[in-house]
Protein backbone atom coordinates (compact mmCIF):
# COMPACT_ATOMS: atom_id res chain seq x y z
CA UNK A 1 0.00 0.00 0.00
CA UNK A 2 0.87 3.42 -0.52
CA UNK A 3 3.64 3.03 -3.28
CA UNK A 4 1.73 2.71 -6.71
CA UNK A 5 1.42 5.88 -8.77
CA UNK A 6 -2.21 6.47 -8.96
CA UNK A 7 -4.31 8.48 -11.37
CA UNK A 8 -4.61 11.48 -9.63
CA UNK A 9 -7.42 12.92 -12.03
CA UNK A 10 -10.78 12.12 -9.26
CA UNK A 11 -8.89 14.74 -6.33
CA UNK A 12 -7.96 17.23 -8.65
CA UNK A 13 -11.60 17.59 -9.89
CA UNK A 14 -12.04 17.05 -5.67
CA UNK A 15 -10.19 19.62 -4.83
CA UNK A 16 -11.30 22.24 -7.62
CA UNK A 17 -15.19 21.46 -6.29
CA UNK A 18 -14.37 22.27 -2.83
CA UNK A 19 -12.54 25.37 -3.83
CA UNK A 20 -15.32 26.73 -5.17
CA UNK A 21 -18.00 26.01 -2.04
CA UNK A 22 -19.29 29.32 -0.99
CA UNK A 23 -19.03 30.22 2.95
CA UNK A 24 -19.57 32.83 4.96
CA UNK A 25 -16.57 31.75 7.51
CA UNK A 26 -13.64 34.57 6.50
CA UNK A 27 -11.01 32.41 5.79
CA UNK A 28 -10.29 29.10 3.65
CA UNK A 29 -7.52 27.35 3.02
CA UNK A 30 -7.12 24.45 0.76
CA UNK A 31 -3.22 23.01 -0.18
CA UNK A 32 -2.55 19.73 -2.38
CA UNK A 33 0.31 17.98 -1.45
CA UNK A 34 1.74 14.58 -2.17
CA UNK A 35 0.83 11.80 0.35
CA UNK A 36 1.15 7.90 0.65
CA UNK A 37 1.89 7.74 -2.92
CA UNK A 38 -1.26 9.94 -4.29
CA UNK A 39 -2.64 13.64 -4.79
CA UNK A 40 -3.89 14.80 -1.55
CA UNK A 41 -5.76 17.88 -1.60
CA UNK A 42 -6.47 19.16 2.90
CA UNK A 43 -8.90 22.19 3.17
CA UNK A 44 -9.75 24.20 6.38
CA UNK A 45 -12.33 26.90 7.04
CA UNK A 46 -11.27 28.88 10.08
CA UNK A 47 -12.14 32.44 12.15
CA UNK A 48 -8.82 33.82 10.67
CA UNK A 49 -6.50 32.37 7.91
CA UNK A 50 -3.17 31.79 10.51
CA UNK A 51 -5.81 28.86 12.44
CA UNK A 52 -7.05 27.65 8.55
CA UNK A 53 -3.13 26.91 7.50
CA UNK A 54 -2.14 25.85 10.78
CA UNK A 55 -5.02 22.85 10.68
CA UNK A 56 -4.04 22.15 7.08
CA UNK A 57 -0.58 21.58 8.30
CA UNK A 58 -1.96 19.62 11.51
CA UNK A 59 -3.62 17.49 9.39
CA UNK A 60 -0.82 16.89 7.00
CA UNK A 61 1.16 15.64 10.00
CA UNK A 62 -1.55 12.95 10.42
CA UNK A 63 -1.57 11.76 7.23
CA UNK A 64 2.63 11.68 7.77
CA UNK A 65 1.98 9.75 11.42
CA UNK A 66 0.34 7.32 9.69
CA UNK A 67 2.12 6.67 6.40
CA UNK A 68 5.40 5.90 8.77
CA UNK A 69 3.49 3.94 11.55
CA UNK A 70 1.51 1.56 9.04
CA UNK A 71 2.90 1.24 5.29
CA UNK A 72 4.12 -1.91 4.59
CA UNK A 73 6.84 -0.98 2.14
CA UNK A 74 9.23 0.55 4.75
CA UNK A 75 10.64 -1.65 6.99
CA UNK A 76 11.43 0.91 9.74
CA UNK A 77 6.75 1.07 10.48
CA UNK A 78 5.28 -0.57 12.92
CA UNK A 79 3.43 -2.98 9.88
CA UNK A 80 7.19 -3.33 8.42
CA UNK A 81 8.33 -4.46 11.88
CA UNK A 82 5.53 -6.83 12.76
CA UNK A 83 6.36 -8.81 9.21
CA UNK A 84 9.64 -9.36 9.92
CA UNK A 85 8.57 -11.37 12.84
CA UNK A 86 8.49 -15.44 13.56
CA UNK A 87 5.75 -16.55 15.27
CA UNK A 88 5.29 -16.11 19.21
CA UNK A 89 7.24 -13.51 18.79
CA UNK A 90 5.74 -10.15 19.60
CA UNK A 91 5.88 -5.83 19.45
CA UNK A 92 3.82 -3.38 21.46
CA UNK A 93 2.84 -0.85 18.95
CA UNK A 94 0.92 2.67 19.17
CA UNK A 95 -2.64 3.17 19.82
CA UNK A 96 -3.30 3.82 16.13
CA UNK A 97 -1.66 0.74 14.41
CA UNK A 98 -3.09 -1.10 17.55
CA UNK A 99 -6.66 0.40 16.54
CA UNK A 100 -6.27 -0.09 12.32
CA UNK A 101 -5.39 -3.84 13.23
CA UNK A 102 -8.12 -4.23 15.80
CA UNK A 103 -11.15 -2.69 13.10
CA UNK A 104 -9.20 -4.75 10.69
CA UNK A 105 -9.81 -8.20 12.73
CA UNK A 106 -13.48 -6.65 13.50
CA UNK A 107 -14.68 -6.05 9.45
CA UNK A 108 -12.89 -8.66 8.65
CA UNK A 109 -15.14 -11.02 10.56
CA UNK A 110 -18.71 -9.00 9.68
CA UNK A 111 -17.53 -9.24 6.27
CA UNK A 112 -17.38 -13.24 6.27
CA UNK A 113 -13.56 -12.75 5.68
CA UNK A 114 -13.62 -10.96 2.57
CA UNK A 115 -11.54 -8.61 4.21
CA UNK A 116 -8.59 -9.88 5.73
CA UNK A 117 -5.16 -7.49 6.46
CA UNK A 118 -3.08 -10.64 5.95
CA UNK A 119 -3.67 -11.06 2.43
CA UNK A 120 -0.20 -9.76 1.63
CA UNK A 121 1.56 -12.58 0.53
CA UNK A 122 -1.20 -12.85 -2.08
CA UNK A 123 -1.43 -9.12 -2.86
CA UNK A 124 2.61 -10.02 -3.60
CA UNK A 125 1.90 -13.17 -5.37
CA UNK A 126 -0.53 -11.48 -7.97
CA UNK A 127 1.16 -8.66 -8.47
CA UNK A 128 4.88 -10.70 -9.62
CA UNK A 129 2.84 -12.73 -12.01
CA UNK A 130 1.39 -9.53 -13.11
CA UNK A 131 5.27 -8.09 -14.18
CA UNK A 132 5.72 -12.24 -15.27
CA UNK A 133 2.59 -11.53 -17.31
CA UNK A 134 2.11 -15.25 -15.94
CA UNK A 135 -0.54 -16.67 -13.62
CA UNK A 136 0.60 -18.52 -10.55
CA UNK A 137 0.68 -22.47 -10.59
CA UNK A 138 -1.83 -23.96 -8.53
CA UNK A 139 1.03 -25.06 -6.00
CA UNK A 140 2.40 -21.97 -5.01
CA UNK A 141 -1.31 -20.35 -5.10
CA UNK A 142 -1.79 -23.13 -2.27
CA UNK A 143 1.23 -22.65 -0.50
CA UNK A 144 0.42 -18.93 -0.18
CA UNK A 145 -2.97 -19.17 1.13
CA UNK A 146 -1.50 -20.68 3.65
CA UNK A 147 0.35 -17.61 5.13
CA UNK A 148 -3.38 -15.90 5.03
CA UNK A 149 -5.59 -15.84 7.64
CA UNK A 150 -6.71 -12.57 10.10
CA UNK A 151 -7.46 -15.15 13.19
CA UNK A 152 -3.35 -16.23 13.11
CA UNK A 153 -3.30 -12.68 14.43
CA UNK A 154 -3.04 -12.22 18.53
CA UNK A 155 -4.17 -8.81 19.73
CA UNK A 156 -3.35 -8.06 23.44
CA UNK A 157 -5.60 -4.78 23.97
CA UNK A 158 -4.33 -4.10 27.53
CA UNK A 159 -0.69 -3.87 26.56
CA UNK A 160 -1.53 -2.93 22.73
CA UNK A 161 0.94 -6.09 22.09
CA UNK A 162 0.55 -7.88 18.40
CA UNK A 163 1.52 -11.52 18.15
CA UNK A 164 1.56 -13.41 15.15
CA UNK A 165 0.40 -17.01 15.87
CA UNK A 166 2.79 -18.40 12.51
CA UNK A 167 5.39 -17.92 10.64
CA UNK A 168 5.34 -16.00 6.89
CA UNK A 169 2.34 -14.02 8.33
CA UNK A 170 2.54 -10.50 6.55
CA UNK A 171 0.00 -7.46 7.27
CA UNK A 172 -1.29 -4.82 4.82
CA UNK A 173 -3.54 -2.40 6.19
CA UNK A 174 -3.84 -0.71 2.57
CA UNK A 175 -7.09 -1.50 2.31
CA UNK A 176 -8.06 0.52 6.07
CA UNK A 177 -5.46 2.51 7.27
CA UNK A 178 -6.00 5.45 4.59
CA UNK A 179 -8.99 5.36 5.87
CA UNK A 180 -7.94 6.16 9.05
CA UNK A 181 -5.56 8.68 7.94
CA UNK A 182 -8.50 10.53 7.14
CA UNK A 183 -9.92 10.58 10.39
CA UNK A 184 -7.23 11.51 12.13
CA UNK A 185 -6.64 14.40 10.15
CA UNK A 186 -10.12 15.72 10.31
CA UNK A 187 -9.70 15.75 13.67
CA UNK A 188 -6.76 17.31 13.61
CA UNK A 189 -8.48 19.83 11.84
CA UNK A 190 -11.58 20.72 14.58
CA UNK A 191 -8.87 20.13 16.97
CA UNK A 192 -7.04 23.42 15.91
CA UNK A 193 -9.51 25.81 15.84
CA UNK A 194 -11.08 25.18 12.47
CA UNK A 195 -14.79 25.23 11.63
CA UNK A 196 -14.53 22.61 9.22
CA UNK A 197 -12.70 20.09 6.89
CA UNK A 198 -12.13 18.32 3.47
CA UNK A 199 -9.19 15.71 4.14
CA UNK A 200 -9.23 14.36 -0.12
CA UNK A 201 -6.28 11.39 0.05
CA UNK A 202 -6.67 10.01 -3.86
CA UNK A 203 -10.58 10.95 -4.16
CA UNK A 204 -11.42 8.86 -0.59
CA UNK A 205 -12.26 12.10 1.70
CA UNK A 206 -13.77 12.67 5.17
CA UNK A 207 -15.58 15.46 5.80
CA UNK A 208 -15.63 17.38 9.71
CA UNK A 209 -17.40 20.11 10.82
CA UNK A 210 -20.01 22.38 9.96
CA UNK A 211 -20.25 22.45 6.52
CA UNK A 212 -22.05 20.53 3.25
CA UNK A 213 -19.26 20.08 0.40
CA UNK A 214 -19.46 18.57 -2.94
CA UNK A 215 -17.47 15.35 -3.42
CA UNK A 216 -17.68 13.94 -7.02
CA UNK A 217 -17.75 10.38 -7.71
CA UNK A 218 -15.06 9.64 -10.44
CA UNK A 219 -16.93 7.82 -13.69
CA UNK A 220 -14.64 4.33 -14.01
CA UNK A 221 -15.22 4.28 -17.70
CA UNK A 222 -14.91 8.20 -19.02
CA UNK A 223 -13.14 11.50 -17.65
CA UNK A 224 -15.53 13.57 -15.28
CA UNK A 225 -17.37 12.86 -12.87
CA UNK A 226 -20.40 10.28 -12.93
CA UNK A 227 -22.02 11.74 -9.60
CA UNK A 228 -21.55 14.49 -7.42
CA UNK A 229 -22.46 14.13 -3.48
CA UNK A 230 -23.22 16.64 -0.81
CA UNK A 231 -21.34 15.49 2.44
CA UNK A 232 -21.59 17.36 5.36
CA UNK A 233 -19.77 15.07 7.80
CA UNK A 234 -18.67 11.73 7.39
CA UNK A 235 -16.49 10.07 4.33
CA UNK A 236 -17.03 9.07 0.79
CA UNK A 237 -14.55 6.14 -0.41
CA UNK A 238 -13.79 3.71 -3.72
CA UNK A 239 -12.13 1.10 -4.32
CA UNK A 240 -12.08 -0.50 -7.84
CA UNK A 241 -9.63 -1.86 -10.56
CA UNK A 242 -10.26 0.92 -12.75
CA UNK A 243 -6.73 2.69 -11.44
CA UNK A 244 -4.73 -0.13 -9.97
CA UNK A 245 -4.66 -3.36 -11.77
CA UNK A 246 -2.35 -5.90 -13.43
CA UNK A 247 -2.69 -7.16 -16.94
CA UNK A 248 -1.42 -11.34 -17.30
CA UNK A 249 -2.50 -12.15 -20.37
CA UNK A 250 -4.25 -9.95 -21.75
CA UNK A 251 -6.61 -10.08 -18.98
CA UNK A 252 -6.89 -7.15 -16.57
CA UNK A 253 -6.77 -8.32 -12.81
CA UNK A 254 -7.63 -6.05 -9.71
CA UNK A 255 -5.20 -5.09 -6.93
CA UNK A 256 -8.04 -6.15 -4.63
CA UNK A 257 -7.48 -9.94 -3.71
CA UNK A 258 -10.48 -12.50 -2.85
CA UNK A 259 -9.04 -14.18 0.21
CA UNK A 260 -11.81 -16.89 0.02
CA UNK A 261 -9.94 -17.65 -3.44
CA UNK A 262 -6.76 -16.35 -2.80
CA UNK A 263 -7.48 -14.89 -6.68
CA UNK A 264 -7.97 -11.36 -7.66
CA UNK A 265 -11.46 -10.26 -7.70
CA UNK A 266 -13.81 -9.88 -10.28
CA UNK A 267 -16.71 -7.92 -8.88
CA UNK A 268 -17.95 -4.56 -9.83
CA UNK A 269 -14.91 -2.28 -11.22
CA UNK A 270 -15.88 0.45 -8.85
CA UNK A 271 -17.55 0.73 -5.34
CA UNK A 272 -18.14 4.12 -3.62
CA UNK A 273 -19.10 3.62 0.27
CA UNK A 274 -20.95 6.43 2.08
CA UNK A 275 -19.94 5.88 6.08
CA UNK A 276 -19.68 8.04 9.20
CA UNK A 277 -16.10 7.75 9.18
CA UNK A 278 -13.28 7.40 6.43
CA UNK A 279 -11.88 3.60 7.91
CA UNK A 280 -15.65 2.03 7.68
CA UNK A 281 -15.69 3.75 4.42
CA UNK A 282 -12.55 2.48 3.21
CA UNK A 283 -12.74 -0.66 4.64
CA UNK A 284 -15.57 -1.49 3.27
CA UNK A 285 -15.17 -0.28 -0.30
CA UNK A 286 -12.55 -3.43 -0.30
CA UNK A 287 -15.02 -5.32 1.36
CA UNK A 288 -17.91 -4.47 -1.53
CA UNK A 289 -15.22 -5.07 -4.43
CA UNK A 290 -14.77 -8.52 -3.10
CA UNK A 291 -18.39 -9.79 -2.33
CA UNK A 292 -20.39 -10.72 -5.38
CA UNK A 293 -23.79 -8.38 -6.16
CA UNK A 294 -25.94 -10.53 -4.37
CA UNK A 295 -23.71 -10.46 -1.22
CA UNK A 296 -23.07 -7.21 -1.41
CA UNK A 297 -26.33 -5.31 -1.36
CA UNK A 298 -27.91 -7.83 1.56
CA UNK A 299 -24.80 -7.18 3.17
CA UNK A 300 -25.43 -3.53 2.83
CA UNK A 301 -28.85 -4.00 3.90
CA UNK A 302 -27.63 -4.48 7.28
CA UNK A 303 -25.04 -2.70 8.09
CA UNK A 304 -26.39 1.02 9.70
CA UNK A 305 -24.84 3.91 8.13
CA UNK A 306 -22.97 2.22 5.31
CA UNK A 307 -24.33 3.31 2.01
CA UNK A 308 -22.74 1.88 -1.31
CA UNK A 309 -23.04 2.46 -5.16
CA UNK A 310 -22.29 -0.17 -7.18
CA UNK A 311 -20.73 0.77 -11.03
CA UNK A 312 -20.02 -1.43 -13.60
CA UNK A 313 -21.11 -2.28 -17.37
CA UNK A 314 -19.27 -0.02 -20.11
CA UNK A 315 -18.41 3.64 -20.94
CA UNK A 316 -21.17 3.33 -23.53
CA UNK A 317 -23.78 1.81 -21.16
CA UNK A 318 -22.49 2.24 -17.37
CA UNK A 319 -24.90 0.39 -14.90
CA UNK A 320 -25.51 1.52 -11.77
CA UNK A 321 -26.84 0.21 -8.34
CA UNK A 322 -27.28 1.53 -5.19
CA UNK A 323 -28.85 1.71 -1.78
CA UNK A 324 -31.66 4.28 -1.14
CA UNK A 325 -29.52 5.89 1.60
CA UNK A 326 -26.69 6.58 -0.80
CA UNK A 327 -29.04 8.35 -3.65
CA UNK A 328 -29.94 10.65 -1.13
CA UNK A 329 -26.36 12.32 -1.37
CA UNK A 330 -26.53 13.05 -4.88
CA UNK A 331 -26.59 16.42 -5.99
CA UNK A 332 -27.55 15.64 -10.10
CA UNK A 333 -24.48 17.88 -11.24
CA UNK A 334 -22.25 15.20 -12.89
CA UNK A 335 -20.35 16.22 -15.50
CA UNK A 336 -18.80 13.38 -17.59
CA UNK A 337 -17.84 13.92 -20.81
CA UNK A 338 -17.17 10.79 -23.09
CA UNK A 339 -13.75 9.63 -22.93
CA UNK A 340 -11.14 10.28 -25.76
P1 LIG B 1 -7.20 1.80 -2.95
O1 LIG B 1 -5.84 1.49 -2.45
O2 LIG B 1 -7.31 1.87 -4.41
O3 LIG B 1 -7.90 2.88 -2.19
P2 LIG B 1 -8.59 -0.14 -1.46
O4 LIG B 1 -8.92 0.83 -0.40
O5 LIG B 1 -9.67 -1.03 -1.92
O6 LIG B 1 -8.02 0.53 -2.75
O7 LIG B 1 -7.41 -1.02 -0.90
C1 LIG B 1 -6.79 -1.96 -1.69
C2 LIG B 1 -5.53 -2.41 -1.00
O8 LIG B 1 -5.89 -3.18 0.15
C3 LIG B 1 -4.69 -3.31 -1.86
O9 LIG B 1 -3.74 -2.57 -2.59
C4 LIG B 1 -4.03 -4.20 -0.83
O10 LIG B 1 -2.95 -3.53 -0.24
C5 LIG B 1 -5.11 -4.35 0.23
N1 LIG B 1 -6.04 -5.46 -0.02
C6 LIG B 1 -6.27 -6.14 -1.18
N2 LIG B 1 -7.25 -7.06 -1.01
C7 LIG B 1 -7.64 -6.95 0.28
C8 LIG B 1 -8.63 -7.64 1.08
N3 LIG B 1 -9.39 -8.60 0.57
N4 LIG B 1 -8.75 -7.26 2.38
C9 LIG B 1 -7.99 -6.28 2.91
N5 LIG B 1 -7.06 -5.61 2.23
C10 LIG B 1 -6.89 -5.92 0.92
MG1 LIG C 1 -10.55 0.46 0.72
Amino acid sequence: MFKAARVIFGALVLCALGCREESNSPARVAQSREVMGTLACVTAIAPDETTARAAVEAAYARLDDVNRLMSDYRADSEIGRLNALSAGESLIVSPETFYCLQRAAEIAEASGGAFDATCRPLVELWKQAGRQNALPDEATLAATRERVGWQKIGLDAATRRVIPMADGLQIDLGGIAKGYALDLAGEAILATGASAGLVDVGGDVRAVGEHTWTVGVRHPFAAGLIETLALSSGSVATSGNQQRFYMIDGHRYSHIIDPRSGRPTEQAPSVTVIAPDGLTADAWATVFSVLSAAEGQARAAELDGVEVLWIWGSAEQPQIAATEGFTRHWTGAATTQPSG
